[in-house]
């Protein structure tokens, strides 16, 4: 036989089990979810394969997870009958971050300024996890391709690891760690049968713990509303999610008309990109019979509706539909649609039925909403109707809707005003609030960057025309309170304005004239691009530069 191969773990792992040894989870017990998790991801693709592919190595094994404990050896073994891996794939999905997890969980600690605790908790690193209790871990492997071969892959997670040719082996993966002293409890049956229970029973396929299944559950997407409790929405929500935090918010249904469909979404406790994660990857599984076509198809789900996760299931769907024919298929768009219109019926539900919900829900996803109705034409209108700013009739941090400023506006009013700063005291110090305070016109506020982009592209609501309130030529009617003081003659006033454009030159200014829009300031910058409100232009000016 050959000898051991030695190769090193890329730097990004070392790192990785640098955290994950020393300071990351507190609770060991996960890494038995990650490696079940995996296989059962192994098995996923393997039935996947077998839809479309003849010749198959073992195919007649059955698709299952056997698990199994030596306490006096202190060893725990998984083994699947799943995809299994090449040499080349042992050494990519082994030894480098190849997959996005752990890669975003690195980048997010760098960015964070290092490890704290809102980063803990928000990701599993996945097969990486089982160095928190391993001595050494052996993983057994051989691909389903028939002309494959099997390999041993062996590290004690210090930096390096070997691969070396195994014969025999059935196919799939089979992993043999054997446990650190202090975590020999691992290896008691009792022990990991408790965490297969709590972490492990929404697995599709048979999960066996010495010879005995302990998985016995449904797909819970299909299951009648009234048949699920909230503890098992919650469980099969960290389950499928790969989630460590509970679950703001679900919408369960099913329907057979216009496509048969039977959906559970749900809206996670966090989102990772408010926490500096980069962008969320969409989370919606697509599933025909029960039997996943994809985990995260970006077609499925329009781009703003990617912080989304659970399943879809759609008895509608060919069965051996490909990833690649998904995405012209008109099927899956209208099954997209049908999802995404629903979802949004149901937060303008929960904004009725329960406003602390929603409020939560938009001070975490908000923005979200916000980029949908940016860039989502179809869904806009609707959309807008979910929108929320504070304004000059809010109280400080208290959110309005834009049909409730609808409802409060003036009869003589012709729009909604809006205007774009940084904060709330920055608008109400500027000299452009004055005119509309004046005159008891409400001002949305726009707090975030992408609000403004958000006015731009709505344009109206309910038929009023939303406009920004830094524009010239607005025609706000009469002040109620006029400005005090004596009025300049016109010669004055005419010399004062010629003086001012000149002083402030062309480039500065366009036109100099006088106004009745202000009480108290004496000049203020308006806007003549009606494209750019004034914040628009200082963004640009930042990025510019
Ligand atoms: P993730 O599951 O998020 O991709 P992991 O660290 O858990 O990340 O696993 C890394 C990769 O190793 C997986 O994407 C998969 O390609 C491979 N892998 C892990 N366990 C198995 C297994 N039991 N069978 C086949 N491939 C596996
Ligand atoms: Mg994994």
């Amino acid at each position: 036989t050959q000898a051991p191969e030695t190769h090193e773990f890329q730097a990004e792992v070392k790192q990785v089990l640098d955290i994950v040894v020393h300071s990351l989870y507190t609770d060991k017990d996960i890494f038995v979810r990650e490696l079940v998790s995996n296989a059962s991801d192994a098995l996923e693709k393997l039935r996947h394969t077998q839809l479309t592919e003849k010749d198959i190595f073992d195919d007649n094994l059955p698709l299952e997870i056997n698990l199994t404990t030596d306490d006096k050896a202190g060893t725990i073994t998984i083994q699947d009958f799943g995809i299994g891996m090449t040499r080349d794939e042992l050494v990519e999905n082994l030894g480098t971050i190849a997959h996005s997890g752990s890669k975003a969980f690195l980048t997010a600690i760098k960015e964070n300024g290092g490890l704290n605790e809102n980063l803990i908790g928000q990701f599993g690193v996945g097969f990486y996890s089982v160095f928190m209790v391993a001595k050494e871990v052996k993983v057994f492997t051989r691909t389903w391709k028939k002309d494959g071969e099997g390999f041993l892959w062996t590290s004690d997670g210090s930096g390096k690891y070997t691969i070396e040719p195994s014969e025999g082996q059935r196919r799939g993966t089979k992993i043999v760690i054997t446990l650190l002293d202090e975590y020999k409890d691992f290896a008691q049956e009792s022990r990991v049968k408790d965490i297969l229970e709590r972490y492990s029973s929404f697995i599709e396929f048979p999960v066996n713990l010495n010879g005995t299944k302990v998985n016995t559950t449904q797909a819970v997407w299909l299951k009648n509303k009234n048949d699920v409790s909230e503890d098992e929405y919650k469980e099969f929500y960290k389950f499928q999610a790969k989630a460590f935090d509970e679950p703001m918010d679900w919408m369960h249904f099913s329907a057979d008309a216009p496509l048969a469909v039977n959906a559970l979404i749900y809206i996670p406790g966090s989102n990772p990109e408010l926490l500096g994660f980069g962008r969320t990857e969409p989370g919606v599984a697509l599933h025909c019979r029960k039997i996943l076509i994809d985990p995260e198809p970006p077609e499925l789900l329009p781009d703003w509706l990617r912080f989304l996760k659970g399943v879809v299931d759609s008895a509608d769907l060919p069965l051996n539909i490909s990833r690649e024919s998904m995405q012209d298929s008109s099927l899956v768009k209208r099954l997209g649609e049908v999802i995404s219109k629903r979802f949004i019926k149901h937060l303008a539900e929960v904004s009725r039925k329960d406003a602390e919900k929603f409020e939560k829900i938009w001070r975490t996803f908000g923005v979200f909403l916000k980029e949908g109705v940016a860039t989502d034409f179809t869904h806009r209108e609707k959309l807008s109707e979910l929108l929320r700013f504070e304004s000059s009739e809010t109280e400080p941090g208290k959110l309005t809707s834009l049909q409730a400023y609808v409802d409060r506006m003036k009869p003589e009013q012709k729009a909604i005003y809006f205007l774009a700063g940084p904060s709330r005291k920055a608008i109400e110090s500027g000299p452009y609030l004055e005119a509309f305070k004046a005159r008891s016109l409400e001002v949305i506020y726009c707090l975030e960057p992408i609000d403004d982009f958000v006015m731009q592209h709505l344009r109206q609501f309910k038929e009023k025309d939303i406009v920004s309130a830094d524009q010239d030529e607005l025609d706000l009617g009469d002040a109620t309170k006029e400005a005090e003081g004596e009025e300049l003659p016109k010669e004055q006033l005419d010399a004062l304005c010629a003086w001012l454009k000149e002083t402030l030159g062309e480039n500065r200014v366009k036109e100099v004239s006088a106004g009745k829009r202000l009480v108290d300031s004496p000049a203020l910058a308006l806007n003549a691009d009606k494209m750019m409100t004034s914040h628009m232009r200082r963004m640009m000016k930042a990025i510019a530069q």
